[in-house]
């Protein structure tokens, strides 16, 4: 999917609401739109990815920010106090519908593992 049909990339550009509760220069969090769990966030880089195939060492640091920004979310939500899952899907097999790295960060209360 290109960059400009793509959803978070409209997010991004403001050309669709969100609640937005972090942001850094490469990366962004807000909320799902379709919660799976009572906090349900998710923060991605600014930059169009498709998914986690497209990574090349030239993203490590891209990464690196998407993580921190991961952790720092879940902190300033008071996430950390409880704990906290972070997810992230590819392709077909594991459901992912949006095709813009993103990461799920799912809290609030116990979740099951292994996932179905
Ligand atoms: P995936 O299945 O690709 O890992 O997860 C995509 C997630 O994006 C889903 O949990 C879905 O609810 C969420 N989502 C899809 N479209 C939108 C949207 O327009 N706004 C927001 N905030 N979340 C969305
Ligand atoms: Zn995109």
């Amino acid at each position: 999917m290109s960059k400009s049909f793509c959803v978070f990339c409209k997010i991004v550009e403001g050309q669709i609401p969100a609640t937005i509760l972090y942001e850094t220069p490469t990366t962004l969090a807000f909320k799902d739109v379709n919660p799976k769990a009572p906090h349900h966030i998710l923060v991605i880089p600014k930059h169009h990815l498709s998914s986690l195939i497209e990574l090349t060492g030239d993203h490590e640091s891209l990464m690196a920010d998407l993580f921190s920004s991961a952790r720092q979310v879940a902190v300033d939500q008071g996430l950390h106090t409880t704990g906290f899952r972070t997810v992230v899907n590819t392709g077909r097999d594991a459901g992912q519908e949006v095709n813009h790295v993103h990461v799920h960060l799912l809290a609030g209360r116990p979740l099951k593992w292994p996932p179905g």
